[in-house]
């Protein structure tokens, strides 16, 4: 794929996109055998006009994958979502279900990868292939200052997203990476993902992840 090719792509991935064979036929065992799940890429969620950009892995499987929304329906949304109330980039309340009627402010989620991934691990192909629509996602937010990565693979593919060397960049929980992109300012923020393993076993604490968007509000206030 040339560089001019990843403009062509949408910041969303049509839901019958096929670039990833192993992801497509889990996919359809999953419709086989949950008919009324979601079952396809997950759309990005938030307004257009956001600040800031959330990028997690991929959807898990009985969580966006099911309900169709990032990280809503799953153990990592419980802390994401109540830390972004917490921060004040939402209205209303987190209900764990597509339609409990939150909005994001000023912030929307993505994923590093858009289709659930078998055991929530991806392969370096899949990441590749979905790299596209994160570039497209983020050259279509016009106001985008500050992303956030959630875990090791979203920062890798952000660093490469935004042309910086993943030597110069590594990834470590609450580090900050300034980048020059399209004219543009970026202030990339790493954190642990806020997945039940990690929180389980005190890799990531609410104080540490409340740190790190600590650091999120004082970079947008900049
Ligand atoms: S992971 Fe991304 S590139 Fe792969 S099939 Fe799903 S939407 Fe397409």
């Amino acid at each position: 794929m040339t560089a001019l090719d990843q403009f062509t792509y949408p910041p969303e991935a049509p839901l019958d996109c096929d670039r990833c064979p192993r992801l497509v036929e889990y996919l359809n065992d999953c419709r086989a055998k949950e008919p009324d799940w979601f079952n396809a890429p997950v759309p990005s969620f938030g307004p257009e006009d956001a600040e800031l950009l959330i990028v997690g892995l991929a959807p898990g499987v009985t969580g966006a994958n099911r309900t169709a929304r990032p990280f809503t329906g799953d153990y990592a949304g419980d802390l994401l979502y109540a830390t972004l109330e917490k921060f004040d980039f939402s209205n209303g309340k987190y209900d764990s279900r597509p339609d409990d009627g939150l909005e994001l402010k000023n912030a929307m989620i993505t994923n590093a990868v858009r289709c659930v991934p078998p055991q929530n691990k991806p392969i370096g192909a899949e990441i590749t292939n979905c790299r596209p629509f994160l570039i497209s996602r983020m050259n279509n937010l016009p106001n985008l200052k500050v992303i956030l990565a959630l875990g090791k693979i979203a920062h890798d593919s952000t660093v490469k997203t935004l042309g910086g060397k993943l030597a110069a960049h590594k990834f470590a929980h609450a580090a900050e990476h300034s980048f020059q992109y399209n004219d543009r300012e970026i202030t990339l923020v790493d954190s642990y993902h806020c997945s039940r393993y990690n929180t389980n076993t005190g890799k990531l604490t609410t104080e540490m992840f409340e740190n790190v968007f600590s650091l999120i509000a004082n970079q947008l206030d900049k």
